[in-house]
């Protein structure tokens, strides 16, 4: 009684079985006539998205400064703890990074430095292929990270927000809500 039951569920598992059958070998004909996609790397190097997490590098402000003011939110939020650095007071009064190391041996390039810099210092780019044959090779110094541009947003300049007296009323500012009326929200 029960093997006649079990009959119907028994033709439907055997014709899916056949189908998915079919259509792998249907897929792999398919692929057999068409034009392979060979792509020579390295000498073609497939174009990234800008967001890759790849290499890190320090940016620097449209004005040519150096963006990192060593406030250590990076290295604090880094969850493996392979940023390190020092402060100091650049010849201008200016807080900045006597000395910034990075070892990317460690770096698992989570992005969440990026995320938590307030002066978009530090940048992911895409380049991705930077092997070594030394492990202490992947320690980055500061002037191994530092470039000449401003990275994926060139004309922002952390100084001319951070500590700016901002005149004018309330929501007239850029990027500014317009203030909510609190009493227009009571239940
Ligand atoms: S990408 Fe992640 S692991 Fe790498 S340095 Fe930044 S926070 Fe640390
Ligand atoms: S890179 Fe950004 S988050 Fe890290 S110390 Fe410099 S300013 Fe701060």
């Amino acid at each position: 009684m029960e093997d006649e039951r079990n009959k119907p569920g028994l033709v439907r598992e055997v014709l899916d079985g056949v189908a998915g059958l079919a259509g792998s070998y249907a897929a792999t004909l398919t692929h057999l006539f068409r034009k392979p996609v060979t792509e020579q790397y390295p000498e073609y190097k497939r174009p990234l998205p800008a967001r890759t997490r790849g290499r890190i590098i320090l940016t620097r402000s449209p004005d040519g400064r150096e963006r990192c003011v060593a406030c250590y939110l990076c290295s604090g939020v880094c969850p493996v703890n392979c940023i390190s650095m020092q402060s100091e007071e650049g010849p201008d009064g200016r807080r900045q990074a006597a000395w910034f190391r990075i070892n990317f041996a460690r770096c698992i390039y989570c992005g969440l430095c990026e995320e938590a810099c307030p002066t978009l210092a530090i940048q992911l780019t895409p380049e991705f292929a930077f092997s070594k044959d030394a492990i202490a090779d992947f320690v980055y110094e500061k002037e191994d990270l530092l470039v000449s541009h401003g990275g994926k947003d060139p004309a922002y300049d952390f100084y001319a927000h951070a500590g700016v007296t901002a005149g004018g009323p309330k929501g007239e500012h850029i990027g500014e809500d317009e203030p909510v009326d609190v009493k227009s929200i009571l239940p």
